[in-house]
């Protein structure tokens, strides 16, 4: 008797899970299959970028850094501290930093070790320290102590490279000449299908090359910045919230994980 209970149980348990993984599955298919399909051409997949930025218009309307400055040397700086670090950290260290050396002047001409010290807890805080101090040195020799407003020019500056440069160009003089990819963008473009040149997330170039082509010139600054607080705040890494996210009708990868 005891035995025939359990084996009623177990059936009924498998039942309820089975009916469970059917209205999960449903559920998938009517938030996903809807809009994305299997072979979508190029011309699809930017129409749905379109509809994307317009989700990301809405979600987050003021899309900006996170990161605190008041003058585009404080950005640069900022960004160049932010790799493999959190905003947060950032802009706990920086407000020090920058009233300690306020010009790049001051920058270029800093003992390395009092830096060091003072942007420890951003982590990699030699290299950054050089990066830094070298970059301040050509800005003051080479562009008379302005930060520059060229891609080309940035990029020679040691520690810049092309994301950074977007960086400062993008959120600081309003030039859209590329789109950020950090690791959230990076993630998102791969999850989202709008990357198709790319290997992984972290190839970095080929998914800016990619987004440059499916977003609008104007949006570039704006489509870095919302990706990377719908990363932040929805697609996270480990664990994407894909039941609460408004792109799940867009995204190819709704509901994988
Ligand atoms: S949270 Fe889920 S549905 Fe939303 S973008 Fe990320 S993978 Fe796609």
């Amino acid at each position: 008797m005891a035995a025939a209970n359990k084996k009623n149980r177990g059936a009924k348990s498998k039942k309820t899970s089975s009916a469970r993984k059917k209205a999960t599955k449903s559920k998938r298919s009517s938030s996903t299959d809807m809009i994305v399909s299997a072979k979508e051409s190029p011309a699809e997949r930017k129409k749905r970028a379109g509809k994307i930025l317009t989700v990301l218009k809405k979600l987050y309307p003021n899309a900006d850094s996170a990161l605190e400055r008041t003058s585009a040397l404080q950005l640069l700086i900022a960004t160049i501290l932010s790799a493999q670090s959190t905003d947060a950290t950032v802009n706990k260290v920086t407000p020090v930093l920058f009233a300690g050396y306020p010009t790049a002047n001051d920058l270029a001409a800093a003992n390395p070790v009092d830096i060091e010290k003072m942007i420890k807890s951003t982590g990699f805080f030699r290299q950054k320290t050089k990066s830094i101090i070298n970059a301040c040195k050509v800005i003051v020799e080479k562009f008379g102590g302005r930060v520059p407003e060229t891609i080309e020019e940035l990029v020679q500056l040691p520690g810049v490279a092309r994301k950074t440069a977007n960086v400062v160009l993008g959120t600081w003089f309003g030039k859209n000449v590329g789109v950020v990819v950090d690791t959230h963008v990076g993630r998102l473009a791969y999850r989202l299908g709008l990357t198709w040149s790319s290997k992984d997330s972290k190839d970095a170039e080929k998914i800016e090359h990619d987004l440059m082509q499916i977003f609008p010139q104007k949006q570039w600054t704006f489509a870095g910045h919302s990706l990377i607080w719908h990363g932040r705040l929805v697609c996270q890494a480990r664990k994407p919230k894909c039941e609460v996210c408004k792109l799940a009708k867009l995204c190819p990868s709704a509901f994988e994980f």
